[in-house]
């Protein structure tokens, strides 16, 4: 097959390649290759008599070919019969390259350790947390040799950018982009053209309708393993003023019927409030206050924050002093799960029918979930849920933050996907039948996969656009919290909704910010407008005296969350970080935390921590995860309510031994506070944790077992001092585009 590549291929810096270089089909360049600096290619090239250039090929320094070519600065070289350098800069060479490009990327990839960490984000093209059928950037960023595979990515970034570009028939690029996958990510040429095929369309469109290029398109995948934020032009999500007020904040005051002034200076009163936990008392079945040794904090009442229900709101208050709020997230519901299948093939999800036949008996998929690449039977989920109402009946409500259809992502399709989430949301249901049930998209729901065109440009809507979705999730939705809900989740799967008296729950779709969803190269300044909407959700707030929980897929602190946009988010939580009480997120799978970082009180500009995103562990066990879910306690329905974090506690159930026994069993697995010492869960404290842990390993190591949710994979992996480095650095390193607060040995900084 010859392949015609019409293109200008400029390498402004150093690029490596370190791999063989070897195609089997004619490949003809046919344009000006352009070379400012070092080009190295490592160690095989072979060119044979097969490379042809028909036009020039500029190099301004060094071009070292090893072990066959090798070009000093401003020299005539000839090599053999079949390169001729006419020039110093300019050669022309009349030779047929027949390259295996594939095979680039193979020969690279082969030399990959299993270095990265096998329990990662769901993260990745295909939620790269594989370890045995890792993703591409999984497998790049595990070499330690980010740079050379950003220089790979890059190379064929630029192919791919300038091929589409050009117009030129898509068919023969797909093909090669899918055998690109299938050398490197996925034995399995159906997986590599089920992901491949999906986003071609929309990629294509991208390509050819924006200023992107190989640089944006690597950073954007790869992040910070090597290829740099991805950064466009700046942009600022405009921010009203504070409001400020000469009036000291009145008392609190008895009755729920009050409208609360709205004189907040914000952060100052947000980060002294007064911590929670000693207004309400422990939750139920809680340890009597802090940990010995622990200072506990002043009592006073919180100054300002009267939460009452706005003008026209009928309190619903259930008067209870703290609520339970059951956070379920990922729990990627696997109607297909086959148990005894196989669970080590080579696809992104295993444990199917499909999944080929087991070589050996220890692959075979267990009864009630399975470490490897797998998703979770419905049992497992019932069972989580029978578990869950039986020993926390008094749930007042529940959380879902998205990703309830399985890892398939190779052959999913609208109807599947759709009906998977209704099965889903009526299990919910069926266990809290009269309980409201607040959900969140997650990145898997729609489709193709990670895809979330902006819906404010009509142009992309009408041929892209995911209306199909988030009119299924709003029927849902409406169903699940027994109250319609707002426009705006129709129009782009957010909204916002008084859910007790004075507490706001805004469901954001996060999924706009996420690094693998390709319309952020289209439209990277605030898609979906979601981020304009916020402001004037939490403007209004405020104004109504109302406090704010935010809930979403993926936490806008998390790495796969694109920097610009987290960083306009951390704007937004700096304006209001004091009508912000809680976040609450998924996506991770992991047990996480990020701290986010705001102006003090005092003027003098210092950051403070003024607020905490939680990352709740998921219901199922991809990848190499326990099961898990989490219940929050948060202060409750009385007149001096913060709605603050009281406390949490998170649930397990190893595997391990459900499998072996047959005999599921769920446990506490920590308390937040009593377990992480902590005097309570304001920002303070959880910026004090991540101090102590820099210090004190032993406590690291505790909280490491509690972020793997005490997986026996997890745990016998471990986490070295590396790793509890870039574990501390990532909580207190949220947004991206500021200054580091992490430095080489402990501890952190201070504030
Ligand atoms: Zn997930
Ligand atoms: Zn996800």
């Amino acid at each position: 097959m010859h392949l015609t590549l019409l293109l200008h291929l400029t390498l402004n810096h150093h690029f490596t390649l370190l791999l063989h270089l070897t195609l089997d089909h004619h490949l003809t360049l046919l344009p000006h290759l352009t070379l400012d600096h070092h080009l190295t290619l490592l160690p095989h090239l072979t060119l044979l008599p097969h490379l042809t250039l028909d036009h020039h090929l500029t190099l301004d320094h060094h071009l070292t070919l090893l072990p066959h070519l090798t070009l000093h600065h401003h020299h005539h070289l000839t090599l053999l019969p079949h390169l001729t350098l006419h020039h110093h800069h300019h050669l022309t060479l009349l030779l047929h390259l027949t390259l295996h490009l594939p095979s680039i990327f193979l020969q690279a990839i082969s030399t990959l350790n299993s270095s990265t960490s096998s329990i990662e984000s769901d993260s990745g093209s295909s939620d790269h947390t594989t370890t045995n059928t890792n993703s591409v950037t999984d497998r790049i960023s595990g070499t330690g040799l980010g740079f050379t595979y950003c220089g790979a990515c890059r190379f064929l970034a630029k192919i791919v950018v300038g091929y589409f570009r050009l117009g030129a028939p898509s068919s023969l690029l797909v093909n090669l982009l899918v055998k690109i996958c299938y050398a490197i990510a996925y034995q399995s040429l159906s997986v590599c053209r089920g992901i491949i095929y999906q986003d071609m369309e929309s990629l294509i469109w991208i390509i050819q309708n924006s200023p992107t290029n190989g640089e944006e398109i690597c950073a954007l995948l790869l992040g910070d393993r090597g290829c740099g934020e991805f950064q466009r032009s700046p942009w600022k999500v405009p921010l009203p003023p504070r409001r400020h007020s000469a009036v000291p904040p009145p008392p609190p005051h008895p009755h729920l019927d009050v409208t609360p002034t709205t004189h907040y200076t914000s952060d100052a009163e947000s980060y002294n409030s007064t911590p929670v936990g000693h207004l309400t008392g422990p939750p139920p079945g809680h340890p009597t206050g802090p940990p010995t040794g622990y200072v506990t904090f002043g009592s006073s009442s919180p100054p300002g924050h009267l939460i009452g229900p706005p003008p026209g709101v009928v309190s619903s208050g259930s008067g209870k002093k703290v609520l339970k709020m059951l956070h379920l997230t990922d729990p990627h519901y696997d109607p297909d799960y086959v148990v005894g299948s196989n669970a080590l093939c080579d696809a992104p999800l295993c444990c199917t029918s499909d999944s080929g036949p087991p070589k050996e008996e220890s692959a075979r998929a267990g009864q009630w979930g399975d470490y490897r690449n797998c998703d979770s039977p419905k049992w497992l989920l019932h069972h989580m849920l029978n578990h869950i109402i039986t020993n926390h009946p008094d749930i007042d409500y529940v959380v879902c933050t998205g990703d309830l259809v399985p890892h398939h992502i190779w052959r999913i399709s609208r109807e599947e996907n759709v009906a998977i989430m209704k099965d889903m949301s009526e299990l919910l249901q069926q266990f809290f039948p009269s309980t409201p049930i607040y959900g969140s998209i997650g990145n898997h729901e729609s489709f193709p996969r990670d895809s979330f065109p902006p819906p404010e440009v009509s142009e992309v809507w009408s041929k892209f656009g995911l209306q199909w979705l988030y009119d299924a999730v709003s029927e849902r939705w409406e169903v699940m919290m027994g109250r319609p809900v707002p426009p705006s989740a129709r129009y782009g799967g957010f909204y916002s909704i008084l859910a007790r008296p004075g507490l706001r729950i805004i469901s954001l779709n996060t999924n706009y910010c996420y690094r693998l969803n390709w319309w952020v190269l289209y439209k990277s300044v605030d898609p979906g407008l979601m981020l304009t909407w916020l402001v004037v959700e939490l403007g209004k707030a405020e104004a109504n005296g109302e406090v704010v929980h935010i809930i979403g897929h993926i936490p806008p602190f998390y790495v796969d969350c694109f920097a610009q946009w987290g960083h306009q988010f951390s704007r937004v939580l700096d304006r209001f970080s004091h009508v912000i009480r809680g976040q609450f997120y998924g996506h991770s799978h992991m047990d996480e935390f990020r701290i986010h970082y705001g102006p003090g009180p005092d003027g003098s500009g210092r950051k403070r921590p003024v607020g905490v995103q939680y990352i709740t562990p998921n219901n199922g066990p991809y990848h190499n995860l326990n099961p898990s879910y989490r219940v929050y306690y948060i202060d409750g329905d009385h007149p001096h309510t913060t709605r603050d974090v009281i406390d949490y506690e998170t649930w397990v159930m190893n595997l391990t031994h459900a499998n072996q026994y047959n005999s599921p069993h769920w446990y506490h697995l920590y308390s937040a506070r009593r377990d992480l010492h902590l005097p309570s869960l304001q920002p303070r404290h959880w910026h004090e944790l991540v101090q102590r842990m820099s210090r004190d390993p032993a406590l690291f190591q505790k909280y490491f077992r509690y972020q793997v949710q005490d997986s026996d994979p997890g745990l016998a992996k471990g986490c070295d001092g590396e790793c509890r480095h870039k574990t501390l650095c990532s909580i207190v390193d949220g947004d991206r585009l500021t200054p580091s607060r992490c430095r080489r040995g402990p501890p952190p900084p201070g504030y």
